[in-house]
């Protein structure tokens, strides 16, 4: 469909209804913005819009607002039960995610990373190697900037490194990346889909427009990607696997090394060892990162540059302080008990787990055999915390708290020299935080706390000294 002076509605004006607004009317559409809310943040974005010639409708959504588009744009919060989104279904009004948008105004190529877990992780990661190598590089979407606010900047010579979540892929038509990546599809956001099917038909769209002449790389050590080939609606993009465990594929670990077979050549990337974030996980995505980078024509020598410079995001399994021999760990990006698990799983410490937040009704068995293992003490938190004493209660001490703050405090009183603390909360935040983020502070903070604490005890304490 050509979108000049067609009249569109975008559904939503945070940032990713912002951009597609401007992006709409850069190329001459007719836009119209429709926002339920109205608070600061709103009118801070109806100020970038000052000067354009948009109408924007905000504090509720009106029918007459759809009525005469021709074309809906949602953003990704934006449910389907959304009044606007159900009355453009009634009047037949095609309705697309921002990202579809960003694609069809896309000049560049487009490699586009999806996955339940590690989806960000490897799109900068990605981004840092094909960087290194001199391509033009943009990263962008779930990541933070949407696509449709970088496509100005967009030409033919780019490649496009987007994250792409379920919820971007849900409105899509015609969306198709170059190159796709799938990282692991496990238990997520059962709250939003009816059933753990569904959620996985979301994630295959990222390759249902792809042909042969595109690419697809998959994680051959997750059993339900590695059977995607063996279906009868196979994709149709040539298909290369990673793996940590088999070295029969086109990436995986050989004496330590992460070695890359494409187009018949082998090539050395680097030892695990020289890879700058830690954990099997990461291997995993590191292997996932060189196998793209290989297949988009980057030299090895760049892809181990930048697995030796790269450290990781911010919290995700990073550890930000050691006091009194006890390891504080803030993985407040870890919503999912898969991330949990992996986290887990990298520490060789025993573990004082703080764990809860907004329930997405996740099965939280999944971690039953390594906390047994591993977990010394659980600090539950949050609005999931009787969930989580229901599935976990029997295997290890449980400890409530009212507070992040006070979950810390008490984790570093019931931990010794050599323990870890960690925050790897398998759930949401929004029950207690704004985000992730929001949650990742406070946790250093109340960290810090304890920090400061401390080395008022040692004063006093060398003071009494002789
Ligand atoms: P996403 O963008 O998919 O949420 P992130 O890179 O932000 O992924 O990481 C989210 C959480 O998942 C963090 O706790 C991180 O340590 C963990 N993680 C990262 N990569 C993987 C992976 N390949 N498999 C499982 N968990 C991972």
């Amino acid at each position: 469909m050509n979108i000049e002076n067609k009249k569109v509605t975008v559904i939503g004006l945070g940032n990713s209804g912002l951009n597609a607004a401007i992006a709409l009317d850069n190329i001459g559409a007719f836009v119209r913005v429709t926002e339920r809310a109205d608070n600061a943040d709103v009118r801070k974005n109806i100020e970038r819009l000052e000067h354009r010639d948009i109408e924007i409708e905000i504090g509720a959504h009106t029918r007459g607002f759809v009525q005469s588009s021709e074309l809906v744009v949602v953003s990704p919060g934006v449910e389907d039960a959304s009044p606007p989104v159900r009355w453009a279904e009634e009047l037949g009004i095609p309705v697309i995610s921002e990202m579809e948008l960003g694609f069809r105004l896309c000049k560049g190529r487009i490699i586009g990373i999806t996955g339940t877990n590690g989806k960000s992780t490897v799109t900068a990661l990605i981004g840092e190697i094909l960087k290194e190598a001199g391509f033009k590089t943009v990263v962008c979407g779930n990541i933070g900037n949407a696509l449709c606010g970088e496509i100005e900047g967009i030409t033919k010579d780019h490649w496009v490194v987007l994250e792409v979540s379920s919820f971007q892929l849900e409105r899509t038509a015609d969306f198709r990346p170059h190159i796709a990546v799938i990282l692991n599809i496990t238990d997520d956001h059962q709250d939003r889909y009816r059933s753990l099917k569904r959620y996985f038909d979301e994630k295959m769209k990222i390759f249902k427009n792809q042909d042969a002449g595109d690419f697809l790389v998959l994680n051959h050590d997750a059993p339900n990607l590695r059977e995607l080939t063996a279906q009868k609606a196979k994709p149709k993009a040539k298909t290369y696997f990673y793996s940590r465990t088999n070295e029969k594929v086109s990436a995986f670990i050989k004496d330590a090394k992460i070695i890359c077979a494409f187009h018949g050549r082998q090539e050395e990337i680097c030892g695990i060892s020289d890879i700058r974030i830690k954990g099997g996980h990461n291997h995993e995505n590191a292997l996932a990162s060189s196998l793209v980078a290989i297949i988009a024509g980057a030299r090895p020598d760049s892809i181990r540059d930048a697995l030796k410079r790269f450290r990781g995001l911010s919290h995700r399994f990073e550890t930000v302080e050691i006091v009194n021999g006890v390891e504080f760990v803030d993985d407040s990006k870890s919503t999912t008990v898969d991330s949990t698990l992996r986290a887990l799983e990298s520490s060789a410490k025993p573990v004082m787990l703080i764990a809860g937040g907004r329930d997405k009704n996740s099965d939280y068995s999944a971690v039953r055999d390594i906390v047994r293992r591993k977990v010394k003490g659980l600090m539950l938190i949050g609005e999931a915390k009787y969930r989580i004493q229901e599935a976990l209660g029997e295997l290890t001490r449980v400890h409530e708290a009212g507070t992040l703050e006070e979950a810390v405090a008490e984790s570093f009183k019931l931990a010794q020299d050599g323990d870890m603390v960690l925050l790897s909360p398998m759930c949401s935040s929004f029950d207690m935080f704004k985000d992730y983020k929001h949650r990742g502070e406070a946790f250093r903070e109340a960290v810090r706390e304890i920090k400061n604490q401390k080395s008022k005890f040692k004063i006093v304490e060398s003071l009494k000294r002789p």
